[in-house]
């Protein structure tokens, strides 16, 4: 796994000059730092994680995002899911695995996968604010345990976006 940290100071846990910069000034927090040695106790068990780059993390209640580098979801959701399964034994969170620089439409179908979306449009509000609407379809059997009010709150805090989320049959 790589990240904005060096590869000494993430295996060691002891952090350089350079590293802890990046921490006082909040570009890396301890959330990061946190779902780094996660996924770094990972590797071993599961190699495909070395070439992961791992961006950020961000977290709410029950719901946490894990932003990789371009083409790195895949890696992370392989193994039969098995990987998200550890993190999200590990952190006690629900895990949703979201790509780096991606437009809107992709992060917002990597936000609610598996369920699939039907329509995204921007809805202007009086005040001159925008809320991007959502239209998810229903899935028929079991359902996948997707939190809608943490997801919208995920959008917020990675993107910026802020969500009006329906569902339709
Ligand atoms: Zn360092």
């Amino acid at each position: 796994m790589k990240m904005g940290l060096c590869s000494f100071c993430l295996k060691s846990g002891i952090l350089c000059q350079k590293c802890l910069a990046k921490v006082k000034s909040g570009e890396i927090s301890e959330l990061d730092l946190k779902i780094a040695r996660i996924l770094l106790s990972l590797e071993e068990k599961y190699p495909s994680l070395q070439n992961v780059y791992f961006h950020r993390a961000f977290e709410t209640d029950g719901t946490m995002a894990i932003v990789v580098g371009p083409g790195d979801v895949p890696r992370l959701l392989g193994y039969g899911g098995k990987i998200v399964r550890a993190i999200g034994d590990e952190t006690g969170k629900n895990i949703r695995i979201l790509e780096h620089g991606v437009d809107d439409r992709k992060f917002l179908e990597d936000l609610f996968a598996p369920l699939s979306i039907m329509t995204i449009n921007t809805i202007w509000l009086p005040d001159g604010s925008t809320e991007t609407r959502v239209i998810l379809r229903r899935r028929r059997g079991s359902h996948p345990s997707i939190d809608v009010k943490a997801l919208k709150e995920i959008a917020i805090r990675v993107r910026n976006i802020t969500l009006r989320v329906e569902f339709a049959d």
